[in-house]
Formats: structure tokens, sequence, C-alpha cells
């Protein structure tokens, strides 16, 4: 039998200390820990000549962390909130009736001083709590109650007290003397109570008069204290994050990198050690080629867009350098550089770092909620970067907005290029251009090089276009798309650059080949071999001319009798008739009216066959509408005098350098006009040609078709 007890004995003794130390190591290991508690008082009297009433309610929150200067002991410190009500009236009433009542009121903050404490001693198998706050601003109100006479020599009003203060000695809740509990048996939350009415209050001013110095009172203090889960945390830096942007080169080098640094934070000030930092970009872009246009006709992009680590980074790197590693790091903190690649990358970027205890924490930056960074820093919703849509006045739009209304045209909205397209850009001469998301844009290759570029000076002015005339013929497909390198990146439509070219084969005459029409419809602008022989001014105003056609700039009109034949008979004037002689026709001259015919007839007799070929403008016409306008002609011989329909008058006309905003014939064409308004106003649905520019391919651009020119007029 005493064998047995003593086996007994044994076999009790070693559970007990396995306990002790499973509990200890669990406890230990806290690096902080969260407190909440609650304390109440709670005191009455009635003696009929005295009455209070007292209560104390106190509910505290907070952290307590493992304090660095109680190294070797479990010593952890911290300033919970604190929120304390008060309340307490009190009234005495004496023999003579005389009375007075006084009243203390605090809903606020307590002030903690020192912080509380929390030691723990893991040989012993205690804690020990003090919370040491004993202050909170109070308001107080007191007035006499009945006739009193003249009790003080002084007002009693100026006894306001602001602030008052409470006793936690008098209550056992406080700095001295501290609350010792056992450790659990199991577990890690530790958890107490204390209540009872040990002391007293003095409370009030009346009431330590009426009751002597000290009232019993009731207290209960309930606390526990469980082990901060989330002390730890990994805090993201990224210096630039608020302004960068991906950029890159024309041949795909990496562009400006983007630093990111890493620290774990630990609430105690002494953060645990770090086994490993991982670092991921996840649902990285895989845009073909740096920009929009270039290289053009990129092929699917094989590479994301941004990678990790510059060359030199003693990180370890996956293939595609989406994932990295750094093992056994020297300290807690770790920085990245992000590369980009192309100029509309984007990526989330995720810092993991693994703790020699396991945990793994996931870096946020500052004040995020949100684990990781989106990279560039931009909306959810979005794949450009804030900083650019704010210093664009684009911030809110959609990436595949297109909504531009500036210069308003034909009220067709935006250029054909998205908010996206315009912020990744193009490349233009070597260099990254960017659309403009209030603008439209419409890119131009110059192949004619000097000879063109004062008409695309006018255009641009004129048209208040952003003409962006930089297009190599390296940076344009033979498509002419100007958006066409995109994968997951808002589509949008296709939407077509304009060649711009000198063609030696055509003399005295340039076109844009397919217009008028929106700039997919143009093949080419093709310009006059002979452009040199063209008086400056004169080219200028004819290059801008053509490139009105290319965003669907109609003539004046196009009914113009072109061809027409003049010729002399029996030394008089004839025209058109072929084979038989046509309509006897007068020259005058327009100013000073005369009759030129005679003069006319002279100078054909000198031509082969007496006769020529004439252009003839008529009503609504080439010629007709707002006479300074670029796209108006300048090339007639002669208009007819409606008065007398075998009269013709003598004109040269000059091509305007403006683009006219209605229809109404002005100057030459003027209404009422001395002989005649020379060609009227526009033709149906023409002039106004500021409103009929239209850039965008995906929206077709109208027809403005004329019905076929009337028979020419009978004699
Ligand atoms: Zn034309
Ligand atoms: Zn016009």
């Amino acid at each position: 039998v005493k064998r047995a007890a003593t086996l007994a004995f044994v076999v009790c003794a070693l559970t007990h200390a396995s306990d002790l130390s499973a509990q200890s190591a669990e406890v230990l290991a806290a690096n902080a820990w969260r407190l909440h508690f609650k304390y109440t008082v709670n005191a009455s009297l009635d003696t009929g000549e005295q009455q209070f009433d007292y209560s104390v309610t106190a509910t505290g929150d907070g952290l307590l962390a493992r304090d660095p200067n109680g190294a070797g002991s479990h010593t952890f410190s911290g300033d919970p909130s604190i929120n304390v009500v008060v309340s307490y009236t009190g009234r005495v009433i004496g023999a003579d009736g005389c009375g007075m009542m006084e009243s203390l009121v605090a809903n606020g903050l307590a002030i903690c001083n020192p912080s509380t404490q929390m030691v723990i001693d893991g040989d012993e198998g205690t804690f020990e709590l003090a919370v040491n706050c004993d202050r909170v601003p109070v308001v107080h109100d007191f007035a006499w109650l009945g006739k009193c006479g003249k009790l003080f020599d002084y007002p009693v009003d100026d006894l306001a007290i602001t602030e008052w203060e409470w006793h936690p000695e008098a209550v056992s809740f406080g700095a001295m003397p501290r609350f010792t509990f056992p450790l659990p048996p199991q577990g890690a939350t530790l958890s107490g109570s204390d209540s009872g009415s040990p002391l007293g209050l003095n409370v009030g001013l009346f009431t330590a008069i009426a009751t002597g110095d000290m009232t019993p009172v009731d207290y209960q203090f309930d606390f526990t204290l469980t082990p901060e889960k989330d002390e730890v945390k990994l805090e993201l830096d990224i210096p630039a994050y608020d302004r960068w942007r991906p950029s890159t080169t024309p041949k795909g080098d990496a562009g400006e990198p983007l630093v990111v640094n890493a620290r774990l934070q630990a609430a105690s000030g002494r953060p645990p050690r770090v086994a490993e930092f991982i670092w991921d970009l996840t649902k990285t872009s895989h845009e073909p080629g740096v920009a929009m246009n270039f290289p053009p006709d990129a092929p699917p992009d094989a590479k994301p867009d941004l990678r990790l680590g510059t060359p030199d980074d003693p990180h370890v790197f996956d293939a595609d350098r989406q994932h990295a590693t750094l093992s056994k790091p020297d300290g807690v903190a770790d920085s990245m550089a992000v590369l980009p690649y192309d100029w509309g990358g984007w990526s989330t970027l995720t810092v993991t770092a693994v703790l020699e205890d396991n945990r793994r924490i996931v870096g946020k930056l500052m004040g995020a909620s949100e684990e990781g960074a989106r990279l560039p820093k931009r909306a959810t919703t979005s794949y450009i970067a804030d900083s650019w849509k704010e210093s664009h006045d684009a911030s809110g739009k959609a990436d595949d907005a297109d909504d531009e209304m500036k210069p308003v045209g034909d009220e067709t909205q935006g250029d054909g290029l998205n908010l996206y397209q315009e912020y990744r850009g193009f490349y233009g001469r070597a260099e990254h251009r960017e659309g403009d998301p209030l603008v439209k844009d419409l890119f131009l290759q110059n192949q004619a090089g000097s000879a063109a570029t004062p008409g695309i000076g006018l255009f641009k002015q004129l048209s208040q276009l952003n003409v962006q005339p930089w297009l190599l013929p390296s940076e344009l497909p033979m498509s002419r798309v100007i958006n066409g390198n995109r994968a997951a990146a808002p589509a949008g439509n296709p939407q077509h650059a304009v060649i711009v070219a000198i063609d030696g084969s055509l003399r005295g005459l340039s076109k844009a080949q397919g217009g008028p029409g929106n700039p997919a419809k143009i093949s080419k602008v093709r310009l006059q071999g002979d452009w040199s022989t063209v008086d400056d001014e004169r080219w200028k105003r004819l290059v801008a001319h053509e490139l009105f056609h290319t965003v669907n700039v109609w003539h004046h009109g196009d009914i113009d009798r072109m061809g027409v034949l003049w010729r002399v008979m029996n030394d008089r004037l004839y025209e058109g008739g072929g084979a038989a002689t046509g309509t006897q026709i007068q020259v005058r001259q327009e100013k000073p009216d005369a009759d030129i015919t005679g003069a006319v007839i002279d100078l054909y007799k000198a031509l082969p066959n007496a006769r020529r070929r004439m252009w003839i403008a008529v009503d609504q016409g080439q010629h007709s509408g707002d006479d300074q306008c670029v796209m108006r002609y300048a090339n007639s011989n002669a208009y007819v005098l409606r008065a007398d329909t075998t009269k013709r008058v003598d004109a040269r006309d000059e091509r305007g350098s403006a683009l006219c905003t209605s229809s109404n014939g002005t100057g030459v064409n003027e209404d009422p006009r001395d002989p005649q308004s020379r060609y009227g106003n526009a033709g149906s649905g023409r002039g106004n040609c500021a409103h009929q520019i239209h850039v965008t391919d995906a929206v077709p651009a109208p027809s403005r078709n004329m019905p076929p020119a009337p028979p020419p007029p009978a004699p």
C-alpha cells in the first residue's frame, strides 16, 4: 500500500509539472496582451437628513505590449482607453431647514498615470495587474436648498470645481496594491475578478461633511487578458507610389523602378525574427509591345510587363521574375525594386514575411486594410495610374471612356482612342507620346517632310485637333492602326493614322485618297509632285484642305461645271455644244462692269482651234459659301450672270485660310452684292466646315452627298 501511494504521488507531481510548463510556454510566448475590463462602483445613503447616490462605471480596452525596459521579466505595459461614467448627487438638510445639494457628473476618458502594467511571474505561477488610472474631468454643481441665511461669508458660486479625483486606493483599483492572480491551469486567457467594499469613499463636499471621512461602497472589477495575435504587422512603404507610372524605352528596357520597402512592426517594439521574405507579382499584364503602336503589330507578349528586382538583386527569383524570396534576412526589413517594361503595365504586389514561428504576415500599405499594393497606384476597376488621371483631368473616368468633345466637330464623341490607350501612349519619332483625354487626337505619318509641315500646322490651328504628326514609317503598321497592340486592356476600336506623302505622278492636283471620310477611309493623302511651283501661302492652305478631308470635311459643293468648252466661230463666242455651235455668250468684266467679249475673241483666235476648256462655278458649287474657308475652291474662270444667263462674268478667286462655321455666303458670295453674290450659300449639308470634323473610326462618318447637278442654264 505504501509503495502504491508513493507511486501515485510521483505521478501526480509529474502531471502537475508538465501542465505548468505547457501553460507557461503559451503564456510566456505572447508578445502582447489585449486587456478588457469593467469596473463598477455603487453607493447610496439615506438618513433622512443626508442622502446621496453614487455610481461609477469604467470600461477599459487596450493593448499591453512587452516592456522593452523590462528585459528578463515578463513585463507588459500600455495605455488602455478607459471610458468613465460618474454620477453623484448628494443632499443635506439641517435641523434649521437649511439645505445644500450638489452633483458631480463625468463621461469621458480616464487620465492614466503611470501606464497600466502587467507582470507575469512564471516561477510563482502568478501574474499581477495594476490599472493606474485615477482621474477623470467632472462637472460640479452646487445649490442651496431652503432659507439658509448667511452660512458663509463668501459666495458659494466661487466653489466651482472642474476636476475631481476619484480615489483608486479607496476601492482597491489602481496602482497599489496590485491584484495578484494565479496563472490559469490551461489555455492562455488570463482573467480575474475582484469585488467588495473594503474601505470607503471620500466623495463630494457635503457627503464627506455629513458622513464623516469615508462611506462604504461596493465595487466590482472583472477583466480578461488575451494574447494579442495580430500585434505584428508587415508595413509596406512605397515612397514614389503616389506619382509613379510604368515606363520603358522603344527597345523595351526597364523604365524607372518603383522601390518598395517592407518592414515588420510589432506593437511591443520587438518584432519576432523573420525566416523568409516572399515577394509576388500577380495578375501582371502581358500587353503586346511597349505602347499602343510600338513596335507595330507586336506579337503576344511572352514576358510580364512588370518584373521584380534589379539585375544585381540578391533575392532568389523565378524565371519570369514574378516571385522572389530572401531567406534568413538580416533583420526584419526587406526592399525590392519593381521594374516596368511597358508604358501601360499593371500588376498587384504581395509581400509576405514568414516568421520563425511559422506565422505568415502579409504586408499592407500604411493605413490600408487591403493586403498588397496595386501597381501602379490605381482604382480596383482601372489599369491607369491615379496620378495620370489627376494630372490629365480624367479622374473618375473609365478606362474605356472615349468621350472628348473638343473640338465638337459633328458632335460625335471621342477620337477612337480610349482613356487607357491615351495613357499607355504611343511612340512617335522614337519618343513616348500620350493622347489628350480632353482633346481629340489625330495621328499623322508625314512622309512629305517640310513640304507638308506648314499645312499640317495650319490644319492643327484651324481644326483645334491635337494633331500628332510624328509617326515614323517604323512606328505604324501596314494597317495604319495606331492602337493595335492590345490584349487584356479595354480594346476599343481600331483607330487609324493618316499618311501624308508626295506623289510624283500627280501634277497640279493633290488628293486625300478615299476621302472625305474618317481616317480609316483615307488610304493616303497624296500631295502633288510639283508642289514646289505653288506659292508658299497657297500651298500651305492646299495641304490643310486635303487634311480636312481625312476627318470627313467635304467641299462647299460639288456641282461646278468643269471643262466647259468656249470657242470662237465667225467672230462670235460660244459655250458648249460639242459639234454644234452651243450657246452664244458675252463676257463681262466684273468691276468696273464692262463688255470684254471682243478682247476674249481676239485672245481665242490666237489659240489652236480657237477654243479653251473653262471652269464655270455655279451656285452651291465648290466656290460657294464662306469665301475665307480653306475648303472652298479657287479654280473658277467665270460665273453666270443670273439676270442674263447668256452673260459670263470673268472672275478670279483666292483660297481662304480659315475654317467656316456657317454655310452662308460671305465676301464675294455675300448677298446682296454688286453685280451679284458670285456663287451663293454653300450646298445642301455643306459649309459650316468646323462642324463636320469627325475623327473617330468607331462611328462611321456621315456621307454628305448632294443631289446631282442641275442641267446648265438654257439661253
Ligand atoms: Zn478637296
Ligand atoms: Zn468651309
